[in-house]
């Protein structure tokens, strides 16, 4: 297995299993065979069956059950729809595996305060429809959004193409209720635009991959949704000119509502996967989107369209709105269409400065083909985020030592280049031994500090982010 380190199990005894079906009724306690495989993995694959699921439909039935595990010393770990790239609803240690599934419920949408309060179940596409219907937006779209869940996507800090311009998910958390360690149930945040009152739990939570506590129920902020929107697409036959465009479109004074990049295997496996009719000869494509007011738009396009041309591109904008979706099917279909390349996606989601993406899109290339693997990149590049993916077959020791320094060589260039070893995705079990690259001691005794004090005896989703 690609650099995870094997943990010892903590197994859950019969007398403990009696009394989660005490607290939550035997048809929401699972610990037969294959249920426990069901609820085994994640989008890495890689898997580590639970002890026993438990389905609570209530906060309260949680917090019972946090109080039992802390009592028994066994390990608890929240899972979302387990769509998560680095193993962070992987219940590495076994134990007892929370799933939300029963907690989906819409709870309010506040068109006053323009909020909305949601169960951590809620499928993120679901409370954007819901939303939208009202005339506001929920601007966070991982391309996971159709089966995702909000709770999954707080503990991520995930993002999407529209955070370029809006913010990632941390950036629309209001308030969060957290069961912790002592069963208790902490409020953190308000539910208004502004609040400064103490440390800022609430930021900490999100983003915490599940290791503090277990999020029971959450409050975003929304905005109005815009009223249009555009898409250009954007063909190129040189690398370094993409980076340049990039920065040309920012410095514009153009915010673009998506700024997205595939390089040329991309285009080819997602053309592969659904025809979309992308040019396969192109060395990258840029989708760019810009929304708001409509009489905003036309200028904005004709802007960009100009800096891509000044820059080499051939550009196209699409004429109407079934065309741009056709473009961002697309573009959502990436990771599956890459993940069908060979047999194991090693996916990782570096984050550049923007300013340095001229320098460092061909630096990235260059790696892949130093250790004579097939590198697949797309992504975000308008907030510098890139999915560098190796497909590689994974049975082979000498590829999968090639991958190995691959990936370190691609973290390094991350760091060298001002960003992160993680834009989106987050660390799990599957960057933690990368996270001492990133962060000094001191950094690391805080963050391990932290972890001891909302979970002393590292129960709560243990052996993830080497913070344990
Ligand atoms: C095809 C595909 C495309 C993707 N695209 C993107 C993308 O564009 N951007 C992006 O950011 N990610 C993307 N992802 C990754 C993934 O979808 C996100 O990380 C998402 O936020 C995970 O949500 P989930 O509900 O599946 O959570 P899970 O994978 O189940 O869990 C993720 C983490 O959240 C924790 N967690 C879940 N629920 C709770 C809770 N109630 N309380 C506390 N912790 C909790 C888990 O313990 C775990 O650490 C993609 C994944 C796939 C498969």
């Amino acid at each position: 297995m690609f650099n995870v380190k094997p943990v010892e199990k903590i197994p859950v005894p019969d007398r403990v299993k009696k009394a989660l079906k005490e607290i939550l009724g035997e048809h929401k306690v699972l610990d037969d065979e294959m249920d426990r495989m069901l609820y085994s993995y994640d989008a890495t694959r890689i898997q580590t069956p639970p002890d026993v699921v438990i389905i609570p439909e209530k906060p309260e039935e949680i917090q019972e059950v946090m109080k039992i595990c802390y009592e028994e010393e066994i390990p608890i770990t929240p899972r979302g729809a387990g769509s998560g790239y680095t193993g962070g609803a992987l219940p590495v240690k076994g134990g007892v595996l929370v799933s939300f599934e029963k907690m989906d419920n819409i709870l309010e949408i506040d068109e006053d305060n323009a909020t909305a309060r949601v169960q951590p179940g809620v499928i993120t596409y679901r409370l954007q429809q819901a939303v939208e219907k009202l005339g506001l937006f929920y601007p966070p779209d991982p391309a996971s959004y159709k089966f995702c869940t909000l709770g999954g996507n707080v503990a991520e800090n995930a993002g999407g193409p529209r955070c370029v311009k809006y913010g990632v998910t941390r950036d629309f958390v209001l308030t969060l209720d957290t069961v912790i360690h002592t069963g208790e149930i902490i409020h953190t945040g308000r539910p208004t635009l502004k609040d400064v009152a103490g440390y800022d739990l609430t930021r900490l939570l999100v983003g915490s991959e599940g290791t503090l506590g277990i999020f029971t129920e959450i409050t975003l902020k929304l905005i109005p949704k815009p009223k249009a929107k555009k898409t250009v697409k954007a063909i190129f036959m040189d690398i370094a000119a993409v980076g340049k465009t990039v920065k040309d479109i920012f410095k514009a004074g153009i915010s673009p509502s998506a700024l997205e990049f595939m390089d040329n295997l991309a285009i080819n496996a997602v053309e592969d996967f659904g025809h979309f009719g992308l040019p396969r000869d192109a060395e990258v494509l840029l989708l760019i989107e810009v929304d708001g007011h409509p009489k905003a738009l036309d200028d904005e396009i004709i802007e960009i369209a100009r800096i891509c041309e000044m820059n080499g591109a051939k550009v196209e904008v699409a004429k109407t709105d079934a065309d741009a979706e056709k473009l961002w099917e697309a573009r959502r279909a990436l990771s599956p269409a890459v993940a069908k390349l060979a047999r194991t996606k090693i996916n990782e989601d570096i984050v550049f400065q923007r300013s340095y993406l001229p320098e460092a899109l061909p630096k990235l290339r260059e790696i892949g083909k130093k250790y004579n693997l097939k590198m697949v990149n797309f992504g975000h590049i308008g907030d510098g985020n890139i999915h560098a993916n190796f497909m590689i077959n994974g049975l082979d020791p000498d590829e999968v030592a090639r991958a190995e320094k691959a990936v370190e060589e691609v973290f390094e260039l991350a760091l060298k280049y001002g960003g992160s070893i993680t834009g989106e995705h987050g660390v799990g079990i599957t960057k933690a031994e990368f996270m001492k690259k990133q962060f000094g001691s001191a950094e690391m005794d805080i963050m391990r500090k932290i972890k001891r004090v909302f979970d002393p005896k590292d129960l709560i989703n243990p052996g993830k982010m080497d913070i344990d």
